[in-house]
């Protein structure tokens, strides 16, 4: 048998890289807890409909990249592509289009069957935010604002660039559309084939192509603005004068269109240079017809995606490793007396680890390994003694500690470790 492998595109995450990971989760898990998001988790699949209908029979995702499969039921169900139809489906479901608005946090891995390279692997990991039951720019801005100072705080905003456009209400739409299909017949022939299928089916979606032909077109194709009707154009107008409120500056860029069909007036990203071709980092737009389509009222709501790894691919450090203060038993000591004082430091919130075998030397060689920030000595005499030898491995000082202090104030006698264990 050949040796087992991962899954192509898919990635363990261990050490630093599981580091990194987390470190992006835990600061949008805060910063969207500024703004008044709440975590939702859903489960990592649903009935097919939930995707394939919100998120269009043209789009990328449903046509060639969703892992679906029947399950024994014969019910054929999908691992989430994505999070947004889910979440929507959740606010049904759960009865919630009664209390709006809802602000809504989620992280955790999506599938998508893609070719693999750097930046974008098939099962993946992306944090997001929905606001759903807004209909004001004043919403769009707050979405876009809470994706601003994430990126800010992970100290990754100056490589990044707001892009942003409007697609308009329906009316706007339908006359861009009309005159979208009349520009591309035109050019039938210089179209790829895909671009010539999403001709019939969905025009916009020409605009998101990723073919080097289709983008020279795309480049003297109508613009939207020109289709935008009153209302839509009061919208823009409404998002930017916030954007600008909010001290949020941005390139208006009118071929973002978005890969999913959901999206009308904002779409917006984020992106960098620094990522080669998989560029953007943060995404989404508002959608405000989609909770209707998963049966419930009409909820007008925004919302973007970030895929976790390009973040991590991102961040200038990667977080440190947290530090433990590391047990050396020094000779034979009574072991239940050992164990007590390491369970009782666990208690007290410091991270403690214990060297299980081999000589005194070979400990302290596995300490300095472990990255421990302390070793603390452990023996018949000091446990006689009630007065511990307390290393810091960072400076090689020694003091002695008494029993007293650590148990009554370990966080101060390892601040250190203790600081990396509140981590
Ligand atoms: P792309 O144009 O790169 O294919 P998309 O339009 O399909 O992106 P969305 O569905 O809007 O992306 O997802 C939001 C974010 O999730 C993207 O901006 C990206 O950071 C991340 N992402 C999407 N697909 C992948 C993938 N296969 N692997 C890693 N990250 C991904
Ligand atoms: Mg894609």
């Amino acid at each position: 048998m050949s040796s087992i492998q991962p899954v192509r595109g898919t990635h363990d995450l261990i050490g630093e890289q599981q580091r990194r990971h987390a470190h992006v989760v835990s600061v949008a898990r805060h910063i969207a807890g500024l703004y008044g998001f709440d975590e939702w988790a859903t489960p990592i699949f649903e009935e097919t409909r939930v995707f394939s209908r919100s998120l269009g029979d043209t789009s990328d995702v449903v046509s060639k990249e969703m892992y679906s499969f029947n399950d024994r039921d014969g019910e054929s169900l999908t691992l989430r592509p994505e999070g947004t139809a889910a979440i929507c489906r959740a606010l049904v479901t759960n009865g919630l289009t009664q209390s709006l608005p809802q602000k809504v946090f989620y992280a955790g891995p999506m599938f998508r069957y893609e070719r693999p390279q750097k930046g974008r692997y098939r099962q993946f990991h992306q944090i997001g935010a929905e606001l759903m039951g807004a209909a004001e720019p004043l919403a769009d801005a707050e979405a876009i604002a809470l994706a601003h100072q994430l990126l800010t705080a992970l100290g990754v905003a100056d490589d990044v660039t707001l892009e942003l456009n409007t697609l308009g209400d329906t009316a706007s739409r339908d006359a861009w559309r009309a005159a979208l299909v009349a520009y591309f017949s035109g050019h039938k022939d210089k179209l790829s084939e895909d671009s010539l299928t999403r001709l019939e089916k969905n025009p916009l979606r020409i605009l998101d192509s990723k073919d080097a032909g289709d983008r020279v077109l795309v480049a003297d194709a109508p613009m939207m603005e020109e289709f935008l009707t009153p209302d839509a154009r009061a919208f823009w107008d409404g998002l930017r004068r916030t954007l600008d409120g909010f001290g949020i500056a941005y390139k208006v860029n009118p071929s973002i269109v978005r890969g999913l069909d959901y999206y009308n007036h904002t779409t917006f990203e984020f992106v960098t240079r620094r990522l080669g071709s998989q560029g953007t980092v943060l995404a989404g737009g508002r959608y405000d017809g989609l909770v209707q389509q998963m049966g419930g009222p009409e909820v007008p709501s925004i919302g973007w995606a970030a895929g976790i790894e390009r973040l991590a691919m991102l961040l200038e450090a990667t977080p440190a490793a947290p530090q433990s203060v590391v047990i050396v038993p020094v000779g034979t000591p009574d072991e239940n007396a050992v164990l007590a004082i390491l369970q009782t430091l666990r208690q007290q919130g410091v991270r403690v680890e214990i060297g299980y075998r081999g000589s005194l030397r070979k400990r302290m060689e596995r300490a300095g390994k472990q990255n421990a920030s302390h070793v603390l000595f452990l023996g018949d005499d000091e446990l006689a003694r009630g007065s511990f030898r307390v290393k810091n491995m960072a400076t090689g000082e020694e003091a002695e500690v008494s029993r007293e202090t650590l148990f009554s104030n370990a966080a101060s006698v390892f601040a250190k470790a203790g600081e990396s264990a509140a981590q």
